[in-house]
C-alpha cells in the first residue's frame, strides 16, 4: 500500500509499505478519505516521520473474527487505541484511556498506524458508522473540524441565549462557529489571519476581531454590554488568547481549552475564578456518545460541508501541506486512492 511521509523540512512524499492484516478485534479499514490536522508543524519543522495522522474515514474490508462491524461498512475511524475496558472507555470518554495499546507490540508491526495510508487497523468499537445519506468527505468533518468543539460546548451546554467567542479560527475554530450557530448562539472570533477571518465571517460569525489590531478584549465587552460572552472556547493554543477568554467571559461563565498549547497559562484563583465564579473546562475530542448528534449537524447545517476548503489526491500530499502551512484553508481532505 501507499502512505505519506514527511522527509524533511517542507518535503513530503509517498512511500510502498506492507498491508497491515486484521487481528483479533481490530479490523482492516480501506481509507477513503483523510482529513488533514496539525501534521503540517512536522512539516514545517522539518520532522522526519513515517506514521501520520489520527483522523480516516473509509470502508471496513476485513476482519479476524465477528465483532462489532463487517466488511462493507463504512466509517468514520476514530482517534487513539484506547483499551476499551477501563472506566473512562467504558463510559464512552475512550480519549482519555489510560491503559491505550502499544500499536506495534499488539499487532507485531507499526504499519497501519497511519491515517495518511490506504489501509489502517483499528479495534472495532472505534468505527463509527456513516449514515448511508452522509458522504465519505462530509464524514470526516466528525474529527478535527465540527469534533472537539462539540465536546466542549455539550460540557458548557451551549444554546441560542449564549453568546460564544471562538479564540483561533483554523479548522476546530471555524467547526466551532459552525456547531455554535448550529445551536442559535451569536458567535464572536478573535483571528488575525485574512482568509480564516473571512470565512468565519462566510459561517455566520457576527464580528471578526483581529489581535493585532483591535482591543478585542473592548471591543468584545462593547458588544456584551459590559458583562463579557457567556462561553469562550480557544482554539489557538495562544497563551494570550487563554488569557483573553478568561478576561471576556462574564461572571457565572464557561471557558474552554480545546487548542493544544505547551505553555504556562497565569491566571489568579480570586479575582479570575472564586470572586467572578468562572468555570475552566479542558476539552479533548468528544464523548462516543456524542457521534449521532455530530452526524445530525453534518446532515442538517447548511454551512457544515463549507468547512472542507481543498481536495486533493494523496499523490499531491507535498502540495497539500504546503497549502495547509500557508494557513489559507480550513479543512484539507487527501483522497487515499489518487
Ligand atoms: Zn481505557
Ligand atoms: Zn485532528
Amino acid at each position: 500500500m501507499k502512505k505519506a511521509v514527511i522527509l524533511g523540512e517542507r518535503k513530503a512524499g509517498l512511500a510502498d509499505v506492507a498491508e497491515p492484516r486484521p487481528k483479533d478485534d481490530w479490523a482492516l479499514v480501506k481509507v477513503h478519505i483523510i482529513p488533514m490536522c496539525t501534521e503540517y508543524k512536522m512539516f514545517v519543522a522539518g520532522h522526519k516521520a513515517e506514521y501520520l495522522g489520527h483522523e480516516a474515514v473509509g470502508e471496513v474490508i476485513a476482519v479476524a473474527q465477528p465483532c462489532r462491524v463487517q466488511p462493507g461498512d463504512r466509517v468514520v475511524v476514530q482517534p487513539q487505541y484506547p483499551c476499551g475496558k477501563c472506566r473512562l472507555c467504558v463510559a464512552g470518554d475512550y480519549i482519555h484511556c489510560l491503559h491505550c495499546y502499544d500499536f506495534a507490540k499488539f499487532t507485531g508491526s507499526p504499519e497501519g498506524s497511519a491515517t495518511y495510508a490506504q489501509y489502517l487497523l483499528k479495534p472495532s468499537w472505534l468505527l463509527s458508522p456513516i449514515p448511508s445519506d452522509v458522504s465519505y468527505e462530509h464524514a470526516g468533518l466528525a474529527l478535527c473540524a465540527l469534533g472537539p468543539s462539540f465536546g466542549a460546548f455539550e460540557t458548557m451546554r451551549v444554546g441560542a441565549f449564549d453568546t460564544v467567542l471562538i479564540t483561533g479560527a483554523g479548522p476546530v475554530g471555524l467547526g466551532g462557529v459552525v456547531n455554535a450557530g448550529f445551536r442559535g448562539a451569536r458567535v464572536l472570533v478573535a483571528e488575525g489571519h485574512p482568509w480564516r477571518r473571512d470565512k468565519a465571517l462566510g459561517l455566520g460569525a457576527e464580528a471578526v476581531l483581529d489581535p493585532a489590531r483591535d482591543d478585542v478584549l473592548k471591543r468584545i465587552l462593547e458588544l456584551t454590554d459590559g458583562a463579557g460572552v457567556d462561553k469562550s472556547l480557544d482554539c489557538s493554543g495562544v497563551v494570550q488568547a487563554h488569557r483573553l477568554c478568561i478576561d471576556a467571559t462574564r461572571r457565572r461563565g464557561h471557558v474552554a481549552f480545546v487548542g493544544e498549547c505547551g505553555q504556562d497559562t497565569t491566571f489568579r484563583a480570586s479575582p479570575d475564578l472564586i470572586r467572578k465564579g468562572l468555570s475552566l473546562h479542558g476539552s479533548w475530542h468528544y464523548n462516543l456518545s456524542l457521534y449521532p448528534k455530530i452526524m445530525q449537524v453534518i446532515r442538517s447545517s447548511p454551512l457544515a460541508a463549507k468547512l472542507i476548503s481543498h481536495v486533493f489526491p494523496l499523490s499531491e500530499v507535498q502540495h497539500a501541506f504546503t497549502v495547509s502551512a500557508s494557513h489559507d484553508c480550513a479543512k484539507i481532505l487527501l483522497k487515499a486512492w489518487e
